[in-house]
């Protein structure tokens, strides 16, 4: 901690974060803590998984620490936005952890659940709340809450909440809250509609941080291309679940009903699996992310929105088995894995009709994805179909290998990324 600006923090805070592992700030925490214990606000530009939960929680509660002051029931002195119930539930669990030797009580509120207890929470007192800002209009508008006493706000994955259609809950929320307050605003990524909404967020300088805005795909994922006809996809699919180190994966398909089919066809295969999206109940979603995190559950199967903000250790692969539409989801997806600094691999199955996504994905990250042309689906109609205006890799390319004539049973080919080895399935 020292020489670094964890040392600026509470000791209780130093502490906390001892108890979690962290040995030294990350980019993002380097860069924010300070001007966030100056009250200064804040633009932050960061991928996920770069540690931006505590570069914003832990000054915080420093400042809450450190002023003494006193909780009043239904008044939060420190509001966090989020656009996800299972983001919200997570910084809010980052919270209470940093919080753990202060007396600091954080809670989180969110829609889908039973709205009782929430009200009963905040009818107590709480220092830090953190909510999604539909559940948040509703309290405020039942009395069960208020704005007013509310020191600083954070907006976290802004990005995302308009993606979602937050916009107009956003601005009640804004409209609610003090002029004089502390303001930080984050987003993977800065379209001019985020950067709108940021100046109406902050209203007033804002220190400006960029966390590697350049490179959008964090350098520790391994990427791959696997090229495969649209009828082997799922047999490529096992195939690759099959491998070694494949322990904890989430797999992304275009759509809910997709999602729902190939989490029973997993199921059906022997492959412990559960489905994440939208139209799961709030608790069937817990379920299946407290077995995802636990080890019972190998595959996640989950859509782009119920998965943002999943931030569950050691996830061994993303594997794209459709590819997404927009380009920025390809990095938010791999972003799932390799958080802070553990090694993943992000899979991309792609089929010929995949051909213009891939492309835009590509020039979107500014390089070629590897492609895996030995792996016992490969389907050089796919590859072919790149087509003459994809996007070259910058140095000239490696000559392939040459192809055996006829191709051998899957477990006798070459598995040149991963080993050949069967894991026995749980
Ligand atoms: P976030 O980007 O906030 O979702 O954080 C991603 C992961 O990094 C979380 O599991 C954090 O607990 C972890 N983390 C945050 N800061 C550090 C740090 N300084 N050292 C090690 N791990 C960290």
């Amino acid at each position: 901690m020292k020489g670094t600006v964890f040392a600026h923090l509470h000791p209780a805070l130093q502490q906390a974060i001892a108890a979690m592992g962290y040995q030294r700030p990350t980019p993002i925490q380097e860069a924010a803590i300070k001007p966030i214990l100056a009250g200064k606000h804040l633009m932050g530009c960061a991928q996920t998984g770069t540690g931006k939960t505590a570069a914003f929680a832990l000054p915080l509660l420093h400042r809450l620490a450190q002023a003494h002051a006193t909780l009043r029931p239904k008044r939060p002195l420190v509001l966090i936005l989020a656009p996800t119930r299972e983001l919200a539930a997570q910084i809010e669990a980052n919270c209470s952890a940093y919080a753990k030797g202060l007396d600091l009580p954080c809670a989180v509120v969110f829609g889908g659940v039973n709205i009782k207890p929430q009200v009963a929470a905040l009818a107590k007192g709480v220092a830090v709340l953190v909510a999604t800002p539909g559940r948040l209009l509703d309290l405020e508008g039942q009395g069960a809450l208020s704005l007013e006493s509310v020191q600083a706000v954070v907006l976290d994955e802004a990005d995302r909440m308009l993606d979602m259609g937050f916009l107009p809950d956003i601005r009640k929320v804004l409209a609610k809250l003090p002029h004089k307050r502390q303001s930080l605003f984050f987003s993977a990524t800065l379209s001019p509609e985020v950067t709108a909404l940021a100046k109406q967020f902050i209203q007033g300088h804002a220190v400006s941080i960029r966390i590697n805005p350049e490179a959008p795909t964090v350098d520790t994922i391994r990427q791959r291309v696997l090229f495969v006809d649209k009828e082997k996809k799922y047999s490529l699919l096992k195939w690759v679940l099959d491998t070694p180190k494949c322990f904890r994966v989430i797999v992304f398909p275009r759509m809910k009903h997709g999602a729902d089919r190939l989490c029973k066809q997993l199921t059906r295969d022997g492959f412990p699996a559960a489905a994440l999206h939208g139209d799961k109940s709030q608790a069937a979603r817990l379920r299946a992310l407290e077995g995802f995190r636990s080890g019972k559950v190998q595959v996640l199967v989950a859509t782009d929105i119920a998965a943002r903000g999943i931030d569950v250790d050691e996830v061994t692969h993303v594997i794209n088995y459709d590819l997404p539409d927009e380009p920025e989801t390809y990095v938010h997806r791999i972003g799932r894995t390799a958080r802070a600094g553990a090694e993943g691999e992000a899979i991309s199955l792609v089929c010929p009709h995949d051909r213009q996504a891939l492309r835009d994905i590509e020039h979107f990250i500014g390089r070629p994805i590897p492609q895996d042309v030995e792996q016992p689906f490969h389907s050089e109609h796919a590859r072919n179909a790149m087509g003459a205006e994809a996007v070259r890799p910058k140095r000239a390319p490696q000559p392939r290998p040459p192809r055996p004539a006829k191709p051998a049973a899957a477990s006798a080919r070459s598995k040149p990324f991963f080993a050949a080895v069967k894991r026995p399935r749980p």
